[in-house]
């Protein structure tokens, strides 16, 4: 006969239907399925932990993102963040719903091209261009946008080398009524340093620009931020109109959009507190429709939206290795996924659901992750109902920069699957191996032998 698991008894407080302000928490009903899938199944097939990405769900919050804008705006091009996530199959998703790349780096520069983008609707951001990248980017026409004054002597003089005229913007940052202000990327408007660069750039042949680009935060809750950016964005392309007779084609309104998720210390769900994009898109195309451009000279709205897009898609699949009392008599409960490979937690409270059902007690309970390392903690402090060995969580809203700034620590990454809209799962990244970890180490020839 099996032996019944045993668990050692303390007297706790139980809670049952925990309730906030607004009403009963429903945030730990079972969740056992993602778009259809069930996460056993899933779990059985790929292993736990497991990241599962919902196709359908990108492209719903593509198409809303769009609609908002493009209704209220003749002219709009998003460019997809690759930062944000850029496992291939995730982009070309974006691209086929028409985003061009936005990319900081020579690494996501050449994943944007292997990905099959076209040079010249790739934008390339960033403080660390290389000169080979820049010549790169020359070559193949893609939008370079300056964020330094080394950067921009660099490529005149790459681009006078080459005999090209390359595109090009600049990164502008200013002060959009939010603390602490971003100024670090880019040139300062309000000290003038941007109209430096640009003067340097049109009394000068060998560059052109064609744009303006700014980046004014990342999970801005502030939408009148984008108002206020636009609008200098606006006032900056009609000056340098009329002091360099210089059209701009563009403006370039960055990213930074809050997701669904809940910023810790948050006391409301994102769910609630977040701006919608209809919000964002209201106090941009505002900004712009009423900042004077004639109708033939209203600049495209080019939009770098990376973490709202993608977000709410990803869920990380995990389970149970075991739970124990802490010294203090709290519930601790270790999952098989921990920081490393869930980056986002450091600043999220993610939404994290039981994946079968459960009665109808919690517990505040501490989850950790597997790593020997006192710094993997999950949550401090999460209502939980009493999870067993071996039982499944989901946890949501992980698609953004997730799968880009995870580590390989401890253990190895996980497997990523792809739900399609035809509700069929693909791999679209395989659990690391021993062996592709290995792939990169060299063992010179003398440490090769040893005899204990
Ligand atoms: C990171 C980044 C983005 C995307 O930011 P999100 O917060 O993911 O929307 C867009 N543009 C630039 C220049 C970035 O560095």
């Amino acid at each position: 006969m099996k032996k019944l698991q045993y668990e050692r008894p303390v007297i706790q407080k139980l809670n049952t239907g925990l309730t906030n302000k607004f009403g009963t928490r429903t945030e730990s009903d079972p969740v056992t399925h993602i778009d259809d899938l069930a996460v056993e199944k899933l779990i059985a097939q790929f292993g736990s932990p497991l990241f599962v990405l919902s196709e359908q769900t990108i492209r719903s919050a593509f198409r809303d993102a769009s609609r908002a804008f493009k209704n209220r705006y003749p002219k709009v091009q998003f460019a997809w963040s690759y930062k944000t996530n850029y496992i291939s199959a995730v982009c070309n998703v974006f691209h086929q719903e028409g985003s061009w790349a936005e990319v900081v780096s020579g690494f996501e520069y050449e994943k944007a091209l292997a990905n099959g983008v076209p040079g010249n609707k790739i934008i390339f951001n960033g403080p660390d261009k290389s000169e080979n990248d820049l010549k790169q980017a020359i070559t193949n026409d893609s939008l370079i946008h300056i964020d330094h004054m080394d950067e921009l002597y660099m490529l005149k003089d790459i681009a006078a080398a080459a005999n090209k005229k390359p595109r090009v913007a600049i990164r502008v940052n200013m002060d959009t009524g939010i603390f602490p202000a971003w100024d670090r990327f880019g040139f300062n408007y309000e000290n003038g340093e941007a109209m430096e660069a640009v003067s340097k750039i049109c009394n000068d042949t060998q560059l052109s620009l064609v744009g303006l680009h700014c980046h004014i935060g990342t999970f801005m809750m502030s939408t009148s931020a984008y108002g206020i950016a636009a609008k200098k964005l606006s006032e900056f392309a009609l000056n340098i109109r009329k002091k360099f007779n210089r059209n701009i084609e563009y403006i370039d309104m960055g990213g930074g959009f809050a997701s669904k998720n809940t910023l810790k210390g948050s006391f409301l769900p994102g769910t609630d507190a977040s701006p919608t994009f209809d919000q964002y898109a209201e106090a941009i195309c505002e900004s712009l429709l009423n900042a004077g451009f004639t109708q033939e000279n209203l600049p495209l709205l080019i939009l770098e939206t990376g973490r709202a897009l993608v977000d709410e898609a990803g869920y990380l699949l995990g389970s149970v290795i075991s739970n124990k009392r802490l010294s203090d008599g709290r519930r601790a409960t270790i999952m098989d996924f921990g920081v490393n490979i869930l980056f986002t937690s450091f600043w999220y409270d993610h939404k994290i659901s039981p994946a079968q059902s459960f009665g109808s007690h919690h517990e505040d309970t501490v989850l950790y992750g597997p790593l020997c390392m006192n710094i993997d903690m999950l949550r401090e402090n999460i209502p939980f109902p009493p999870l067993k060995k071996n039982d499944k969580v989901v946890v949501h809203t992980v698609g953004a920069y997730n799968m880009t700034q995870w580590m390989q620590f401890i253990s190895m990454r996980p497997a990523v699957v792809m739900i399609g809209t035809d509700g069929k799962v693909n791999l679209i990244r395989r659990r690391e191996t021993i062996q592709s970890i290995q792939h990169e180490e060299e063992m010179p020839l003398y440490l090769k032998n040893f005899k204990l």
